[in-house]
């Protein structure tokens, strides 16, 4: 039996990997798809501290690299289903069965559709959620960014470095960014903000030819013509799995230990309700549940 499994291999889980290693529990880190998590596509990350600037791929490569020095077990494998028998709970895996006395799920979100059409039939073929992976497909070319936050701001910012001209449509008159993104965004001169649209439909055969525009101030519409369309609208957590109290968005609820409702299960990073979703704050997330699952192996022993 497991002292500790953790789910899922970005900064949160690799940070708890770390400090449950050093505190000499018996941990798992189980992984569906690759180590690094959604942060790995991230083409330059400026705020997490002593790095002032560095690739998300080469963040967390040396994540990566100090959890291994400690022998850190790693299975590939997808969680199906966790059944939480108190002191032992056992997760079924596409792999088999785990068995383990503490949990800390640190499965992070995944980009949100927008639900508009051609975004479903398109996605693939000009429609993006990634513009690290996709940018370089849209050299020289015009590409609309649909959202506000952080991600849309800083990947519109990237954006612009390969292609023509890039759109910024957000549905109200005021970024939700970072204002040193915000900077950088409208001083950029090959950037043009759609201020108060929305997205309605996105138009094409072969792949991304047009975008139909709503300005939601006069209820008018136009079109653009784009051969990308990347759409960061905010995150879906990945928490169907697991039956522990959430919000209504998914986000797992968790106390300043990173408890969760269920003893002995804890959640960190992304998937769980936070008012800071960074790298920075998912490592001190990872930190806490690993020393709290310490505590709860110790006094249950
Ligand atoms: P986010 O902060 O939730 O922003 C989503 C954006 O999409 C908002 O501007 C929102 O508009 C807009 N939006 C949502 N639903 C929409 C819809 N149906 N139609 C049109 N627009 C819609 O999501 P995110 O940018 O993906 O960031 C997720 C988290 O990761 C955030 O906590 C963020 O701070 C963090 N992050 C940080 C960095 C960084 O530090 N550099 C980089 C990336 C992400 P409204 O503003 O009107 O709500």
């Amino acid at each position: 039996m497991y002292d500790v499994v953790i789910i899922g291999g970005g900064p949160g889980g690799l940070a708890a990997a770390i400090y449950a290693q050093r505190a000499r529990l018996k941990t798992v880190l189980v992984e569906r798809e690759y180590l690094g998590g959604q942060i790995a596509s991230s083409d330059v990350i400026e705020n997490y501290p002593g790095f002032p600037s560095i690739s998300g791929a080469e963040l967390m490569e040396k994540f990566e690299e100090h959890a291994r020095g400690l022998d850190l077990e790693i299975k590939l494998c997808e969680v199906e289903s966790i059944d939480d028998r108190g002191k032992e709970k056992v997760l079924t895996t596409s792999e088999g069965e785990i068995v383990t006395k503490t949990i800390i799920v640190a499965t992070g979100a995944k980009p949100r559709r927008l639900g508009v059409p051609g975004e479903v039939e398109l996605t693939g073929k000009g429609v993006s959620y990634c513009a690290t992976c996709d940018g370089p497909f849209f050299r020289g070319q015009r590409v609309v960014v649909v959202g506000g936050g952080d991600t849309a701001i800083k990947d519109a910012v990237y954006l612009s470095k390969l292609a023509a001209k890039v759109f910024i449509v957000h549905r109200r008159d005021k970024l939700r960014a970072e204002k040193i993104l915000q900077e950088k965004a409208l001083s950029t001169e090959n950037i043009e903000m759609y201020w108060s649209h929305i997205l309605q439909e996105v138009k094409g055969e072969k792949g991304v030819e047009k975008i139909v525009l709503k300005n939601l101030k006069d209820e008018s519409n136009c079109e653009l013509e784009v051969e990308g369309a990347f759409i960061f609208v905010g995150i879906n957590p990945s928490t169907g799995f697991i039956d522990v109290e959430k919000n209504d968005q998914g986000f797992i609820v968790t106390n300043q230990r990173m408890e969760t409702s269920a003893a002995g299960i804890y959640a960190v990073g992304d998937c769980r309700t936070t008012p800071l979703l960074q790298v920075a704050t998912a490592v001190g997330d990872g930190a806490i549940a690993a020393f709290c699952a310490g505590e709860y192996v110790e006094e249950n022993e």
